[in-house]
């Protein structure tokens, strides 16, 4: 329902938990955020109100500063917190607006590869799909390219990965995405009012966009995979 993704400067989380709340008036029913700690994908998960998460928070903070966050709205799977957001393996996480349509023949089709599953989510295929794109020694941008092209509906998504503190990948295909650029920080966010705490510099992405964020900047491509240009619009929402 609400994407937010940050390549910053100091501690995500609590950026994320703000842009969050923007997006409260969209609705949800679960929330969470996912960091790199020491390099390594963190997650912290809540049922719930945005304040379940923001107690999790405190008792468990994260410092990282690289970070995905989401409010779900469920269309697959109960509202509980193994179904919110992010999805994770031990190579990636990933936030989802949106409905995946051929999620039950991908996931049949993961599951009789060894894949074992741990939600009920259309989301999981492709935290899974990437994955195992990245396992097969494929580098982070050809393990998202490969599973986009295998999916089918509407989603916006922001992906980041284990190890890698200065990337992060997202797409858009019927649900909106935006990129938000400040000097030395980058961001996602699925409309500019989540983006206004950090910058009113954005670019919106057009259907079929997918891209790829480090905090020098952004290299977005469109449906046929040439490198596009998208304008940067002075946002009018500000903090
Ligand atoms: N279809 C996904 C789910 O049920 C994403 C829902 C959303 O857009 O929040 O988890």
């Amino acid at each position: 329902c609400g994407i937010v993704g940050i390549l910053g400067s100091g501690p995500a989380a609590p950026l994320l938990v703000d842009a969050l709340k923007r997006l409260e008036y969209r609705g949800y029913d679960s929330a969470g955020v996912a960091t790199l700690e020491g390099g390594h994908l963190t997650r912290r998960r809540a049922e719930g109100k945005l304040r379940n998460l923001e107690e999790r928070l405190a008792a468990q903070p994260l410092s990282g500063r690289s970070g995905i966050g989401h409010t779900r709205w469920a269309t697959h799977g109960a509202p509980t917190e193994r179904n919110a957001h992010p999805h994770a393996t031990d190579r990636v996480a990933l936030v989802h607006n949106g409905i995946i349509e051929n999620f039950r023949e991908l996931r049949t089709e993961l599951e009789q590869g060894g894949t074992v599953f741990s939600t009920d989510t259309d989301t999981e295929v492709i935290a899974q799909l990437v994955s195992r794109n990245l396992e097969a020694g494929m580098a982070p941008a050809d393990a998202v390219k490969a599973t986009l092209d295998r999916l089918e509906g509407a989603f916006a998504l922001a992906i980041l990965f284990d190890g890698e503190d200065d990337l992060m990948i997202g797409a858009r295909r019927g649900s909106p995405l935006a990129i938000g650029f400040s000097d030395g920080e980058i961001y996602f966010g699925s409309d500019a009012i989540a983006l206004a705490p950090f910058t009113d510099r954005v670019s919106y992405l057009q259907d079929g966009d997918w891209a790829i964020l480090t905090r020098a900047g952004a290299t977005i491509y469109d449906a046929d995979g040439a490198v596009v240009e998208r304008p940067v619009t002075r946002a009018l929402v500000t903090s």
